[in-house]
């Protein structure tokens, strides 16, 4: 199939072959139609299935053909608003939006937290027909009445599960309610909870439902190894690795993870004290930061990257050499989309765990969604005690503890039913932790999750190994107090869900 056939207009079809695409992924063979037909759409596509085309391409064709509107102050009025739960996505988002709209006469603007207000007041006054915008930053404006919104006639929710992860479930109701009742909706999601699904409910009008693969299983280019290591000697271990201490060449480029944002930061520290120059990014990082730290990473003048998931999702760093796992992901799909940033064209990508007495429930979670077994190597010089004890791990204000049964918090603290405001959120999965909250968009991180009763159907309607891990942090996950060390404090084999004292 050739993008020809699918009804797009031909500066549109310009813009596409100027980006070298030639045959539409699925799920734009599948949503460019249905969006073009003008219903409503519940698309299931993780990042990577082309699904920002998907949506880009026949909004973009819809505002063209249609009619410019104009509002009260005469200027452009906003006939499309997508919703990203990052600021990261939402710039992608946008430069997408430009990407593939430079020969049409259309105008949009990116709009989120973390930078200054005027200049973005400053370009909605000129009018745009098109905004791309993270929640809270939106409702700011929305706030100041700098924002009018009232002419919208195309909704896009890109990313939906994570928005509802990362707890903007209340700021999502609040821009539905400055929006017209009668418009095109359209929403992307990952994963399909019970949460997710009330939301289409409320939001989608007989929509039309798209569904494509999961990609729960890995990529086999990617070399995955799984080195133990007592808790407190991981960093040691991994400066180790970077400076080829187990054999070969010293790494030029590795994207770490660590689950919370100080970790990330305590964990960039030890490596520049090491030599081994490392930046970290996060949600707490000014946006300035994050984007010098990404340009250097990408440029080569910076060998680490220390991300959290959040702060990494959405962003377009892929064919790594190196991707290391400094502490696995509580949410088992993390692994699949942490490691997928490796594997250059070609060549082999190394992904590397290092994994403490604490991860190994997560360890098994993660072997069960691959449906493989990771090779265990221990780095010579740096095997685990084997008196060790595994200790619970502390997420935002919930711990996972060794020994104990998954399941909802029976006794959650007051405010964390999700419904008390913004930063709140639903029942719960495994989304917990600061991880999560890490690019908010200038808010409170909420610690939550949105899966709840157990596994959830994946959305080639495969149920996926997602379990109710975590749960409730009901107030931001960066307030819970951190161990010192930087390593993950315990865990787990089946972990229990208890609030750590205050
Ligand atoms: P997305 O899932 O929207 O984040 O897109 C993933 C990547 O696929 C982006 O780098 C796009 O530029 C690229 N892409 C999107 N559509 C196509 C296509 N039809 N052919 C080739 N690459 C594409």
């Amino acid at each position: 199939m050739s993008f020809d056939s699918l009804g797009l207009a031909a500066p549109l079809l310009k813009a596409i072959a100027d980006a070298g695409y030639t045959t539409p992924t699925p799920i734009q063979a599948q949503a460019i139609p249905a969006v073009l037909n003008g219903g409503d759409l519940m698309a299931g596509a993780q990042t990577g299935t082309g699904k920002t085309a998907g949506f880009t391409l026949p909004l973009l064709h819809r505002l063209a053909t249609g009619e410019k509107l104009l509002n009260k102050r005469g200027k452009i009025a906003i006939r499309a608003l997508v919703l990203t739960p990052t600021r990261e996505l939402a710039a992608q988002v946008e430069e997408s939006v430009q990407t593939y709209g430079k020969y049409l006469p259309l105008k949009s603007m990116v709009m989120f937290g973390g930078v200054g207000m005027q200049p973005q007041i400053n370009k909605l006054r000129d009018g745009v027909d098109i905004l791309v915008a993270t929640p809270g930053r939106l409702l700011d404006h929305a706030q100041q009445g700098t924002l009018d919104l009232s002419q919208v006639q195309i909704l896009v929710l890109d990313e939906a599960d994570r928005m509802l992860d990362m707890g903007f479930v209340h700021d999502i109701k609040k821009v539905l309610a400055l929006l017209p009742a009668k418009k095109q909706s359209l929403l992307f999601s990952a994963t399909f909870s019970d949460e997710i699904k009330n939301l289409a409910d409320r939001l989608l009008n007989a929509p039309a439902l798209i569904e494509v693969a999961r990609r729960n299983q890995t990529n086999d280019a990617i070399a995955q190894k799984v080195h133990p290591v007592g808790r407190e000697r991981k960093k040691e271990l991994l400066a180790h690795l970077i400076k080829g201490g187990h054999g070969g060449e010293p790494w030029h480029q590795v994207l770490i993870f660590t689950r919370m944002k100080h970790g990330a930061n305590r964990l960039t520290d030890y490596l520049n004290d090491q030599g081994i120059s490392a930046m970290a990014i996060h949600g707490n990082k000014s946006q300035g930061a994050r984007t010098k730290a990404l340009a250097d990473f990408k440029s080569g003048d910076l060998t680490c990257l220390v991300a959290t998931d959040i702060a990494a999702r959405g962003i377009d760093i892929d064919q790594l050499p190196h991707v290391v796992n400094f502490e696995l992901p509580n949410v088992p799909e993390d692994y699949v989309h942490r490691i997928g940033r490796t594997g250059r064209a070609g060549a082999q990508g190394e992904a590397v765990s290092l994994v403490c007495v604490d991860e190994n429930g997560f360890l098994r979670d993660i072997e069960k969604l691959i449906k493989r077994e990771i090779p265990k190597e221990i780095v010579p010089g740096f095997a685990p005690d084997p008196n060790e004890r595994a200790e619970p791990i502390v997420l935002g204000r919930t711990v996972l503890n060794p020994n104990g049964s998954r399941g909802r918090n029976p006794n959650p603290p007051a405010g964390a039913n999700g419904r008390g405001g913004r930063g709140g959120h639903g029942g719960g999965g495994g989304r917990g932790g600061e991880s999560r909250g890490g690019s908010r968009d200038g808010a409170r991180p909420s610690g939550h999750a949105g899966k709840p009763g157990g596994a959830h159907t994946g959305v080639g309607g495969a149920k996926t190994a997602a379990k109710p891990h975590a749960q409730h942090a009901p107030r931001s996950a960066s307030s819970q107090p951190s161990r010192g060390d930087g390593s993950a404090p315990r865990h787990n084999n089946g972990p229990r869900l208890t609030q750590p004292k205050r």
